[in-house]
């Protein structure tokens, strides 16, 4: 029995410390010094090598290092039997809801606009109650920015694949539920997950709903948006600009025109990051339920995507 932690182009350090920690006996490999692959039968995982995990044929188990999974889903090769497991943990809900907070602040009162545009003109600003908030996805992450925002005076919607219910904020759901939920949203903030159905969500005709001058927060994920409409619909006044953390390509290319763009505010994929001390426990302990063979906390559907 042993666990293989796997994230190339990351330090692996913190998160062998961290389980070392927790267990110092562990049998403990890091990839790609793995001696005996028929002997991992637990992952934990952040962009592996496509295809790698069929090396491992006692694999059982693999932990996602982040709440978001889709770069373990996205392998075609992952075996159906394998679990796969996610990260859900107060600290990133926190960070995730102080910075979208604090991304909304900067629109509704132009903080860096003032600065892109060299103008000490002071530029007219909505008060907080005139923005609508609408966000995509009401999952762990997106409902906690929702309660952040609705304690900051916003008024909030949300959109998600079933109805929520969350005093104060107005849920819609489903492909009939988002025309409604775009029509009011001047503020739009992507929490979805990646999955075949949400890639590209971002595009032309998504923005076209929203009321003119709407703005888009995007903490999600690159693919979720369509790079030249959004460009295209910020130089047609469409869109009043857009704040993103995550691209398609990250690092953001030098040469990528957002970095140049005065109403493209960029973050370098910073939202809400894993502590591995902070989420060591709750995948040490499902590394424990895996052995006892009891249920698995956090696991996500293969099927769903998320
Ligand atoms: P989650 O708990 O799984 O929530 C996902 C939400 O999206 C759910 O409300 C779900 O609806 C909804 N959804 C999924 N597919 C949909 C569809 N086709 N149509 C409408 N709604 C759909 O995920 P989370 O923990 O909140 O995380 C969300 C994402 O944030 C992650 O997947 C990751 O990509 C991203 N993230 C980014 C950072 C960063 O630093 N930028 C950090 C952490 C996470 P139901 O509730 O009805 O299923």
């Amino acid at each position: 029995m042993s666990v293989l932690i796997i994230c190339p182009g990351k330090d692996a350090k913190k998160w062998v410390e961290a389980l070392k920690d927790l267990e110092p006996r562990i049998n403990l490999s890091v990839y790609p010094e793995v001696q005996e692959p028929e002997n991992i039968n637990y992952a934990i995982s952040w962009k592996h090598p496509r295809g790698i995990f069929k090396k491992y044929p006692n694999l059982r188990v693999i932990a996602s290092m982040g709440a978001g999974v889709d770069h373990i889903t996205s392998d075609p090769e992952i075996p159906e039997n394998i679990s796969i497991t996610r990260i859900i943990d107060e600290q990133l809900c926190k960070d995730m809801s102080s910075f979208v907070l604090s991304l909304v602040m900067n629109k509704v009162r132009n903080i860096s606009l003032h600065h892109s545009a060299r103008s000490w003109e002071p530029l007219m600003y909505n008060q907080v109650e005139e923005e609508q908030i609408g966000i995509m996805g009401l999952g762990t992450l997106g409902e906690a920015v929702a309660i952040k925002l609705l304690a900051n005076d916003f008024k909030v919607s949300g959109w998600s694949k079933s109805k929520k219910h969350i005093e104060g904020v107005q849920s819609y759901n489903g492909e009939r539920g988002l025309s409604e939920f775009l029509k009011r949203t001047t503020l739009l903030v992507c929490l979805l997950p990646l999955t075949s159905e949400t890639e590209n969500i971002l595009n032309k005709e998504l923005f076209e709903q929203l009321p003119k001058g709407a703005y888009i927060i995007n903490v999600a994920r690159g693919e979720h948006l369509v790079e030249h409409d959004l460009l295209e619909m910020i130089d047609k006044k469409q869109l009043s600009g857009a704040s993103l953390d995550v691209f398609r390509n990250e690092p953001l290319p030098q040469e990528h025109p957002f970095w140049k763009h005065p109403r493209i505010n960029i973050t370098p994929h910073i939202a809400s990051v894993t502590d591995p001390k902070k989420v060591i426990g709750q995948i040490f302990e499902n590394y424990k339920r895996m052995l006892e063979n009891l249920p698995l906390k956090n696991l996500i559907e293969l099927r769903k995507g998320y």
